[in-house]
Formats: structure tokens, sequence, C-alpha cells
């Protein structure tokens, strides 16, 4: 038997794959889906933070395509700047930006852009990145002051390894175009979702959660790597021959039985919380737009979704559900009671046009989501690093890749198994500290389940 800790996706596609029969899973929980967890309240279907699929991957797409009915559609997002809206991205919509940055931004994209400087450059860090492909002006007010709100931190004290795709490198014409009238073609890298039409993003899990072993309100207390045993919260134990964990990986160390020194590095891993704000007022979503990047450093509000324009039944009509994420971490600690916070968050609504006026809000409600994103600061490779050459003792194997934010899952698959020996296995965003999608999850789970124990 293989166990499994955590019920979310990675735990849920590892059984899957493996096979359900096989496995036992311990989720702390009452519920499965980890982060895609869907709940209803005031009417509305609120998942944990605005969950899409935009996957490009054709196994996941058919598997969530198999597991419920969902409806497909363009995205519109949009930038919020200091009372202007900016479509987006904003790199190529200029044009809607105040005019007095309106022009700086374009004179120092284009100072750098021809800088002679740039051959050979290569940014230290994530806002040397910026700084490059931007310029200061754009850098600083638009993808700087975000990052100091979504990630928690200056961005200096990022990495790049994590930026990929992520970040749009505009081309000069767009850039120039763009800052003029609006472009004719979608310059952002998500062009159209996929979303359940009923149940929340959660509904994309079902085929896969069919039929799985899962014993819920099973908090892992404690792991004993040298007695290949797990210790729940109620006093019961469990031993394993072969495990694979999902659990955040500084929960899994620190309540191990590793040395201190372990520990210590466990405990440089560095993870944003988010604070979700679900308000419904009692009148239709005031703008389309799917979702909404705040930039005024000002305010709470990070970004915003209106759930019911996920999917209809997500929602009442007449009515938004307007769900909002705030981010904290070691870097940002909260500084006010989650109450205020709310209160200024539907202030900001107000102000932004966002709700009509007090009066019409119906109810609010908040979440709090521990873990939300891994945080790629410098100390990240590292502190991994030397998790897993420990743990490599009991029985994990050292990937090639193990330390990449992001995994190549067309090449991950042409790789050879990579081990018979291997008992310990790390899935997930948390579980392998890196920067995961929901469709990362699935094929991390698929990747066990058909090179390692087939
Ligand atoms: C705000 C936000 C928005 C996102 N939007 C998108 C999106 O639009 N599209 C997309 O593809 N992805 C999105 N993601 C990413 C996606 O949610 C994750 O990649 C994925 O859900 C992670 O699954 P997981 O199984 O690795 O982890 P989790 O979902 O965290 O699952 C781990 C499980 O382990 C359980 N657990 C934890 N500790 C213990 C313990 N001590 N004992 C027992 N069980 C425990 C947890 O309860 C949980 O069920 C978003 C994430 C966030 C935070």
């Amino acid at each position: 038997m293989v166990v499994i800790l955590g019920a979310g996706l990675a735990g849920i596609s590892s059984s899957y794959h493996i096979g359900h029969s096989k496995c036992q899973v311990f989720e702390q929980n009452a519920y499965a889906g980890g982060h895609i967890h869907s709940e209803i309240r005031d009417g509305f279907t609120w998942d944990e933070g605005p969950h899409v699929s935009f996957t490009k991957n054709e196994y996941v797409r058919d598997l969530f395509a198999s597991s419920t009915e969902f409806a497909e559609y363009p995205v519109f997002p949009a930038n919020y700047y200091k009372g202007y809206w900016i479509p987006h991205p904003a790199q190529t919509n200029l044009y809607a930006a105040p005019q007095v940055i309106r022009e700086e931004c374009v004179n120092d994209f284009l100072a750098v852009r021809e800088s002679s400087d740039r051959v050979d450059f290569t940014p230290g860090n994530y806002q040397e990145w910026l700084e490059f492909a931007y310029g200061d002006t754009f850098a600083n007010n638009f993808p700087g002051a975000y990052t100091r709100k979504y990630w928690t931190t200056e961005p200096k004290n990022l990495t790049t390894d994590w930026v990929g795709g992520r970040m749009y490198f505009p081309a000069v014409n767009d850039v120039l175009e763009g800052a003029q009238n609006p472009l004719d073609k979608s310059t952002h890298y998500i062009t159209s979702v996929r979303y359940p039409k009923m149940g929340g993003y959660l509904s994309f899990a079902q085929k896969m959660l069919a039929g799985a072993n899962i014993e819920y309100g099973k908090k892992v207390s404690f792991t004993s790597f040298e007695n290949r045993a797990i210790h729940f919260s109620d006093g019961t134990k469990i031993k394993f021959k072969k495990l694979i964990s999902t659990i955040p990986l500084p929960v899994l160390i620190r309540q191990s039985d590793a040395p201190d020194v372990i520990k210590d590095a466990a405990s440089q891993l560095s993870c944003s919380s988010v604070l979700l704000v679900n308000i419904v007022a009692n009148h239709p979503a005031q703008r389309e737009n799917n979702w909404i990047y705040v930039y005024d450093e000002d305010k709470y509000s990070s970004r915003i979704n209106f759930t019911e324009l996920l999917s209809p039944a997500n929602g009442i009509a007449g009515k938004t559900g307007i769900q909002v994420e705030v981010y904290f971490s070691k870097y940002k600690p909260m500084k006010e009671s989650q109450d205020k916070i709310i209160s200024a968050v539907c202030n900001e609504m107000i102000e932004m046009g966002l709700i009509q006026a007090e009066d019409n809000i119906e109810s609010t409600h908040s979440k709090w989501v521990e873990w939300a994103n891994v945080i790629f600061d410098h100390s990240r490779r590292k502190a991994l690093d030397t998790i897993y050459n420990w743990l490599a003792q009991y029985g994990l194997v050292r990937e090639e890749n193990d330390l990449e934010p992001m995994t190549d899952w067309d090449q991950q698959f042409k790789k050879e198994p990579h081990a018979n020996s291997a008992s310990l296995f790390l899935a997930g965003r948390f579980g392998q500290w890196n920067y995961f999608w929901s469709d990362d999850c699935v094929l991390r789970g698929k990747y066990l389940g058909q090179t390692i124990f087939m």
C-alpha cells in the first residue's frame, strides 16, 4: 500500500494514476481538494482564490473535460492604477495609462531596449529583470508595485528562475502602438480559459476522486523518517513502506525526527498567505473583466474576481460575488485585524466603483489561506538542496531538475523512471516547494503513477 499525505490535487492524482486500490490517502480536512476546494456560502460558490484552467497539456485538458461539463471562454483581465483602468497586459495598453507616466514608460522602455549594455546582460534578481525588460518607470510603477503586494517583498529579493513565460516580454512595436491606441490583437499569455459549469473548480477533479481511499480528519502531527512511521493528531500511527507527501515541506520537516540543521533549512523556505475577502453585493458585476490586478500600494486589494463571471451557476442572478485577495508573509506581516482589513477592502471596492455604495453590501466573510504562493527568494534553492540531500538517506531519489520552480512535462515523461529503490516521494506545489499550477499537480501524479509505480 502506498501512503499518500494530503488529498489535494497532487495527492488525488497520485492515487488515481497509481491505482486507488493500491493507495491510502490521509487528509487533515473533512473534504478533498485542498486549494481547489470550492465552498458554497451566502448563495455563492467561492473557490480558494480564482481558479481557471489555462493548461495547454492535452492529457489534462481531456481528463478535466471528462470530469464535468465546462465552459470555455476568452478572458479580458484589467489593471487598476490610481483611478485608471488599463487592459491587460499594461505594457502594450499604455494608451489607457495617465499621460505623464505613459510618456516616461515609453521613453525608458526605448532607452533600455536600445542600450548597448544589453548584450550579455544576465539579470541577477527580479528587479534587474524587470528594469531590463520594461525600463525603470514601468518596472517600478506596475510589476514592482505588484510584486510588493502579491509576492509581499521587494523584487530584488526574488530570483528569476520562476519567471519563464509568465512575464510578458513585449515587442517594441507593440509597446509603441499600444501607447497610442488599443492593439488589434491580444498579447496576454492566457487567451481563453476553461471552468466547470457547476460545482466550482473542484469539479475538474471528480473523475480522479471517484473511488479514492481517503481518510479524512487525519492531520499529520509527526513523521519519523527513521522508523518509517506517521503519527496523527488523533493519537493514531501508521507505518509506511512507500510514502508520497504532498503536505507543505516545511510542515513535514518541522514535525519530524529531522535534526535541527535540516529544520533550520526548512525554516528558510518562504511562502505567502492570502486573506480572501468574499463580498456579496445586491447588484450585478460593475465590470466585465474576469479578474483585476490592483497596483495602488495604499490599497490592500491585490487581485479581484467576480465568482459568477467564472460560471453563472456560482452566483445568484442580479447579484455579484466579489473575491479580493490580500497577501501577507514573514516579509509583510498582517498589522491590522481581519475585521479592519475587510472593512478597508469594502471601501476600496466602493472607491473603485465595483460596489455602488455601502448599502449595497449584503454580506462579507473571509478565509485565511496559510499556504498561497511559494516565494522564490534567494534562500530557496540552497535550503531545498539541503533538505533533499538529507531525505535521500530515507529513500528520496534526487531528480536532476528538482530545484527548478517549473517542470517541462514533455521532457519529464521522456526520462527513465528514476529508481526502484526510491521509497519517498514529494509531490505538489507545497510538497515540492515550487511553482505548480493545477495541471502540474495532475501531471506529477501521472508521472509517479506511470513511471515509478508501474
Ligand atoms: C490564490 C490561488 C489561485 C490559484 N489559481 C490557479 C489557477 O487559476 N489555475 C491553476 O491551474 N492553479 C491555480 N492555483 C494553484 C493550485 O491551486 C495548486 O497548484 C494546487 O491546487 C496545489 O495542489 P497540491 O495538491 O499540491 O496542494 P494542496 O491543494 O495544498 O493539497 C495539500 C493537501 O494536504 C493537506 N494537508 C496539509 N497539511 C496536512 C497535514 N499536516 N496532515 C494531513 N493533511 C495535510 C491539505 O489540507 C491539502 O488538502 C492557485 C493557487 C492559489 C493559492
